[in-house]
């Protein structure tokens, strides 16, 4: 998908404000999450307000990167009876371990790192459900 070109800010109503930027970095604060950095993005942002879009590339980076960066903080609060195998996920969804993979890695699973290995957590089932559902 093409990034759409803005010109007019959809959020303060300034006009020609939105500029394309890149090479953007980015701090994220999340709820109950150290705060952490992503670098190389970019998107359309308003010169008035600031508000703005990421491209579709950056927002893909964004969730996988979230997902990763939870990961690997929630790795260290997750039990392991809170974890199930990727393969009794697959089963219980009807879709193939890639598919797993590629959930996770779009931010639709939440997962925690057990050493290298990333494993799906049991609250984040109910969610993966619906994503797959919205998928098929
Ligand atoms: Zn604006």
């Amino acid at each position: 998908m093409k990034l759409k070109k803005w010109k007019d800010c959809p959020s303060c109503g300034a006009k020609g404000s939105m500029k394309y930027k890149k090479n953007i970095t980015e701090t994220f604060n999340i709820e109950g999450y150290e705060p952490f950095i992503i670098v190389s993005l970019d998107g359309y942002f308003c010169s008035v307000c600031s508000e703005g879009f990421y491209s579709n590339k950056s927002e893909k980076i964004i969730n996988s990167n979230l997902a990763d960066e939870k990961a690997k903080q929630d790795s260290q609060k997750i039990v392991a009876s809170e974890l199930i195998e990727i393969d009794t996920l697959a089963r219980k969804l009807s879709v193939s371990r890639q598919r797993i993979h590629q959930m996770m890695d779009e931010g639709k699973i939440r997962y925690v790192y057990v050493g290298k290995l990333k494993f799906p957590v049991k609250s984040g089932i109910a969610s993966a459900k619906s994503a797959v559902k919205r998928h098929k």
